[in-house]
């Protein structure tokens, strides 16, 4: 087959949940990629392999947690070959059943490397030798990588990306974690928990900066004590291999100690489009000076034929927002009227505690000059979470003072992350503060901390007392 309705370049979870909704609404469909099966980061060595392994390290901490409430487990001792390979083999669970899916929905799926020869045409390098593919349609989901900083390349095994960090080759004694994002901190997270002494240096003054500062305050209260330091405003200047490691140069305010040796430095800074390569220059596409392609409301490119979506689309570079452009671009395809505005789009940081939010932040608010009034619900005041304990979360919601309309909420605790849809979708919903107070959630539950925090707007919450200024 030289030509398809639909050809899908990248097969991620903005790829693949296009080609999905694209065949069931009837196209002719081609996914390509270069894995055996769809999957792109998020399944192989990013957001599934990544939460496999925090999964492990919860269950590390808890046992040792456990000796709070009265009982206390010997050393756990840990099978890094049986964690390594339970890690595959949820991987591999995920995207064998992809497989399946694209085999059940009748899509061409090539295993190969695609590239833009005309605005028509995709040329794909693939096992077989190169083919020629001409399409009506294309949806360009190529995804990103991992930003690389000249100065850790110095072509050590011992310097890692999230990628080979998430291998779990072994555990080194002294970690060294560059960057304090998200995916650092996840990761520090794992290798603490398994045994290394984390040390994560950040550039910035703060961990998580693009996140409230509440939020992450109650993280440092749990994560802190589990990492061996943290380097704040501290900048790594160059990196040497020596005899048993990678000796470390830093420079900043408070370095007492401006050059160690780790055993393995993990170096996270923040990732960068696949936009090279792909035959961009073949086409009126041009990225932007960060490698970004531009789209319209429907996720269309310059290029009428061409649509683009996930990470290669711009912010925010996350698994469930390339999905939803990916079902847009293909509604937008099929002739629906669709456009891609969400009112919130949520976020999840799967340390421990998880911190998760959705629509405007305080942060946000403040920088846009937004009134907002903000209403908070420690955990100390729920029930469920005692039972667990855990009281150290807290659930806050924003809404509008005139209008009382929820803009944001945010949750940091246990289960954060699963219980932040709720806030998505009252403000999907332009839900005011009043329906989720009156909505009955069940007790005990962490959810309660939601209606909890919109009945803090009232001054009349049941657990805590804090009257309407
Ligand atoms: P990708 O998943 O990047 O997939 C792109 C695919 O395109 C790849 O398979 C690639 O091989 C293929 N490709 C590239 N070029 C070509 C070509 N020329 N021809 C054919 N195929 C090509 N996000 C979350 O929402 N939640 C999380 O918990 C989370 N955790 C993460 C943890 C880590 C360690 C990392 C690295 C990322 C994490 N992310 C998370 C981010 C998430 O993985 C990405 O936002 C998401 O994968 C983007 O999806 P995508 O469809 O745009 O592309």
């Amino acid at each position: 087959m030289n030509q398809t309705q639909l050809v899908v370049i990248g097969g991620g979870p903005g790829g693949y949940a296009a080609a999905f909704l694209a065949a069931d609404l009837g196209m002719q469909t081609t996914l390509v990629d270069m894995n055996p099966n769809p999957g792109g980061v998020c399944l192989y060595r990013g957001c599934i392999p990544s939460k496999a392994l925090l999964h492990v390290a919860k269950l590390l901490d808890e046992a040792h947690e456990a000796a709070n409430i009265g009982i206390k487990f010997a050393e756990p001792e840990i099978d890094f070959d049986r964690v390594r390979e339970w890690k595959e083999s949820v991987v591999n669970k995920m995207t064998g059943g992809l497989g399946q899916l694209v085999k059940a929905r009748k899509i061409n799926y090539i295993r190969g490397r695609a590239r833009f020869t005309s605005a028509t045409e995709v040329e794909i390098e693939s096992e077989s030798g190169p083919q020629k593919l001409t399409f009506e349609h294309a949806i360009l989901a190529t995804g990103s990588r991992p930003v690389k900083i000249p100065t850790f390349d110095i072509g050590s095994e011992r310097i890692m990306d999230s990628t080979t960090a998430l291998e779990l080759k072994d555990i080194p004694e002294n970690l060294l974690v560059v960057g304090g994002g998200y995916i650092g901190l996840e990761l520090s997270s794992v290798y603490a928990a398994m045994g290394s002494k984390v040390t994560v240096v950040e550039m910035l003054p703060g961990l998580l900066m693009q996140t409230d500062r509440d939020l992450v305050k109650i993280l440092e209260g749990n994560l802190l004590p589990k990492l061996h330091k943290v380097l704040l405003e501290t900048k790594v200047v160059s990196v040497e291999e020596v005899e048993n490691g990678i000796k470390v140069r830093f420079e900043g305010a408070n370095v007492a100690e401006p050059e160690q040796v780790f055993d393995k430095v993990l170096v996270s800074v923040g990732r960068t489009p696949n936009s090279q390569d792909i035959g961009l220059e073949n086409t009126k596409i041009q990225p932007d000076k960060r490698g970004f392609v531009a789209v319209d409301a429907q996720r269309r490119t310059v290029e009428p034929t061409i649509y683009a979506i996930g990470d290669i689309a711009g912010d925010p570079m996350l698994a469930h927002k390339a999905s939803h452009e990916g079902r847009i671009a293909v509604e937008a395809i099929a002739g629906h009227k669709v456009a891609y505005e969400p009112a919130a789009i949520p976020a999840v940081v799967f340390t421990d505690p998880e911190i998760a939010w959705t629509g405007l932040t305080e942060m946000q608010a403040e920088k846009e000059g937004r009134k907002v009034t903000v209403a908070r619900f420690p955990w100390a005041a729920s029930g469920r979470a005692t039972t667990l304990d855990r009281s150290d979360g807290l659930t806050k919601i924003l809404v509008d003072p005139e209008t009382e309309r929820v803009l944001g909420v945010a949750i940091v605790g246990p289960g954060a992350g699963e219980l932040i849809s709720e806030g998505t979708l009252a403000i999907e919903m332009a839900a005011l503060a009043s329906d989720i107070k009156m909505t009955i959630h069940p007790h005990p539950t962490l959810s309660e901390t939601v209606m909890e925090s919109a009945e803090v707007i009232f001054g009349q919450a049941t657990h805590i007392y804090r009257p309407k200024k």
